[in-house]
């Protein structure tokens, strides 16, 4: 019923999985489910929730994977179930949720959400995968998202890469342009390298996931998540420092809407604060599967 309308852009389909005591902690998410009457009726709060008013003013509609809590808090990602929570179907809206719009420092173009529920109800053929067993099929959807950030982060940089060639190029202070001065070249090189590098690594998780999905079986989902973890956590790290390095050279004009690169660096920020998993829950996933389960 949702995914021919969502590959129509007729309805949305995010993730509720962060709560506001904290997203990185999956299995320790609070949101209770209980089956009543042969219905889930969903009870806590999501935060951060991507898209909700948009799924809101869609026509049809849409839904958000959410990751809800089935059994006792203790069994952790034991007791786990995801659900399609539905905030609008074929043009009605839901019942038992209230929401609002956060006002973002960067991003524009997508809303951001606070989202409370109150028995708010899910069809059972909405659960996806296993009551109880919801916990991989949210990594799962983690591992191939963070691809997707790899590749918007590589197109943030290299677009703030673009942007400052014609800038330090044309640039002239102490008679020179800056590029001619060996700090900002060299840097410019340096980021750009690291580019060519990041890029292939976010290609490298798609041929890994494309083969995984293929049902190629040496490759494991675990290969996926390494390979997807390190894409993220390069990707991002470098469209972050290119933007940092692109508004100094930009210099005081940086700072005003005239000029565009700021905005990047806000935009690519998102990724570095959050966004399918933080950096540092990035090392501790590659750091895990290198080292074993002991890293905490
Ligand atoms: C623009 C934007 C859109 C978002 N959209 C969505 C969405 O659609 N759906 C959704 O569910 N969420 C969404 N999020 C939330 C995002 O995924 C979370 O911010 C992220 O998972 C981290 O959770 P948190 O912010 O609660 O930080 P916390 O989990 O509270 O972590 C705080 C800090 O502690 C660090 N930390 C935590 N545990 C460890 C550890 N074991 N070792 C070392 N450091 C650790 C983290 O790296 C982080 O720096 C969005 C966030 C942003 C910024």
């Amino acid at each position: 019923e949702v995914l021919p309308r969502l590959t129509r852009g007729e309805a949305w389909i995010g993730i509720a999985s962060t709560e506001p005591q904290g997203g990185s902690d999956v299995a320790g998410e609070r949101t209770e489910a209980r089956l009543v009457d042969g219905r889930w009726l969903l009870t806590g709060e999501k935060n951060m929730v991507t898209g909700v008013s948009i799924a809101l003013a869609l026509p049809y509609g849409g839904g958000f994977v959410t990751v809800t809590r089935t059994g006792p808090v203790e069994a952790k990602h034991r007791s786990i179930t995801t659900m399609l929570f539905m905030v609008k179907r074929n043009g009605t809206v839901n019942t038992g949720f209230e929401t609002r719009d956060y006002e973002e420092w960067g991003r524009r173009g997508i809303p951001t959400s606070y989202l409370r529920l109150n028995n708010a109800p899910v069809d059972p053929d909405f659960v996806l995968g296993e009551v109880n067993g919801g916990f991989k099929v949210v990594m799962e959807g983690f591992d191939v998202a963070r691809i997707l950030i790899g590749a918007a982060a590589i197109g943030a940089a290299r677009w703030m890469l673009e942007q400052s060639r014609e800038w330090i190029r044309g640039r002239v202070v102490f008679g020179k342009p800056i590029s001619s001065y060996q700090s900002v070249s060299f840097k410019y090189a340096e980021l750009s390298a690291r580019l060519e590098a990041a890029r292939l690594m976010v290609y490298k998780a798609a041929w890994l996931a494309d083969r995984f999905y293929r049902g190629e079986g040496s490759v494991s989902i675990m290969d996926v998540a390494n390979a997807s973890a390190m894409a993220k956590m390069l990707t991002v790290e470098l469209a972050v420092e290119t933007g940092l390095e692109a508004v100094k050279w930009f210099g005081g004009v940086s700072y005003f809407k005239e000029t565009p690169v700021m905005r990047a660096l806000l935009g690519v920020l998102s990724y570095y604060v959050g966004a399918e998993g933080t950096q540092n829950i990035m090392r501790l996933i590659v750091a895990r599967s290198l080292l074993g389960r002991e890293v905490e």
